[in-house]
């Protein structure tokens, strides 16, 4: 796209909390791309669909919010949640009616050990943890079906029913084997909890084996959940790319960003892999109401999923800007300039202040 064109059309839900600040944050640092690279722009549309207003107007998103959603090329989410409003309201009043609607049925996350940061794990290097964590993003345990008999007694019971479909499956499966042929490594460890749950890992298992005979090339192996997270920590090294479901992914991409430094580093790309509807793009991290309006919030993990996205709307044709807002902000750390959750005493202002004079020098 030159400069002459028409801009990328990005929605911004900035949410709750930090998702406010970084927001704020990624978008001054995108803006600062843009202007360096000189051949496309931004355009930014704000959503104020948060917990305050919510409170205010009772709805998170108003009727024709999909609909306002689906004009743009891109959607970029801050955090959802605040402490005055159940946390299952606010997840299925704003983050997960879009991942559904839109058709986001993968969800990416990578882990890497950022230069100049320090993972927890002593015997870790820095090559050690590069994982990609492919996450179920539709269907499973998020699927939103059961419900609640006696409720208000002693005798109350809840059922919460899991949906895994075979066509859910299938394409997960192919997203990750190809994620994971796209790797030096070629590696993919599929992960469930198949001795337990008789069903619907057990499906998984199937389609997972039936999808694994298109990939003659990539190595594979099957983990458990919880032996999953036991691996992770003592033998980082033995794993690439990881496909889970809905919830056993999110867990582990927990853990995965703690291994790496710290939660308010990673970031994730909800995708639509058919392009039919616009793709979403958040730090893993939540709306963190002990730290929120400090001003002290990590931007590492906004600013990474902001070059995600640069990549996904760029089709391509933006590598360029994108692999040099990532060496940005790996300079950016690697020169001490952190905050206080990567051990630094930096705030977001100081270290995005700092990404985008480094987009200057290295663009
Ligand atoms: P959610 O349910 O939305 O995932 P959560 O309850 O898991 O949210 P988070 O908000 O993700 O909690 O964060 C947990 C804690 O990690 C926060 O309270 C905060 O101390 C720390 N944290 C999270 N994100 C950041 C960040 N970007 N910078 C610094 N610290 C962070
Ligand atoms: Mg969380």
């Amino acid at each position: 796209m030159s400069s002459t064109e028409k801009p990328y059309r990005i929605a911004c839900i900035p949410g709750d909390g930090i998702g406010v600040d970084i927001t704020d944050a990624a978008i001054q640092v995108l803006n600062k791309l843009a202007e360096v690279a000189g051949n496309f722009k931004f355009d930014f549309v704000h959503f104020d669909w948060s917990s305050k207003n919510f409170k205010e107007r009772g709805w998170y998103m108003p009727e024709d919010g999909m609909e306002q959603l689906k004009k743009h090329d891109a959607i970029y989410f801050g955090a959802v949640g605040w402490p005055d409003v159940p946390d299952h309201i606010s997840l299925w009043g704003l983050i997960l009616p879009i991942r559904k609607s839109m058709n986001q049925y993968v969800n990416v996350r990578p882990t890497r050990i950022l230069r100049g940061t320090e993972a927890p794990l002593k015997k870790c290097g820095p090559k050690d943890l590069d994982w990609v964590i492919v996450r179920e993003n539709s269907e499973g345990e998020y699927a939103g079906q059961g419900g609640t008999t006696h409720d208000h007694t002693a005798y109350a019971v809840a059922t919460e029913v899991a949906i895994f479909t075979a066509v859910g499956i299938d394409r997960i499966m192919r997203f990750a084997f190809e994620t994971a042929r796209s790797r030096p490594c070629k590696k993919l460890t599929m992960v469930t909890k198949s001795n337990a749950q008789r069903h619907g890992m057990v499906l998984w298992d199937k389609i997972f084996h039936q999808v694994a005979k298109d990939y003659p090339d990539v190595e594979w192996d099957k983990m458990l959940v919880d032996a999953m997270t036991v691996r992770m920590v003592l033998h980082p090294q033995t794993l690439d790319t990881i496909v889970a479901t809905n919830l056993h992914a999110d867990i582990l991409s927990d853990l995965a960003a703690a291994l790496s430094g710290s939660i308010g580093i990673a970031p994730s790309s909800n995708l639509d892999p058919t392009r039919g509807c616009p793709s979403m793009f958040e730090p893993i991290h939540g709306s963190a109401p002990d730290i929120a309006g400090k001003g002290i919030a990590n931007p590492v993990g906004a600013f990474w999923s902001a070059a995600e996205m640069v990549r996904w709307v760029g089709k391509g044709e933006l590598e360029e800007a994108a692999d040099a807002l990532m060496l940005a902000i790996e300079n950016v750390t690697e020169a001490g300039i952190r905050t206080k959750d990567l051990g630094g005493d930096k705030n977001t202002k100081e270290v995005t202040e700092a990404v985008c004079k480094e987009i200057e020098k290295v663009l």
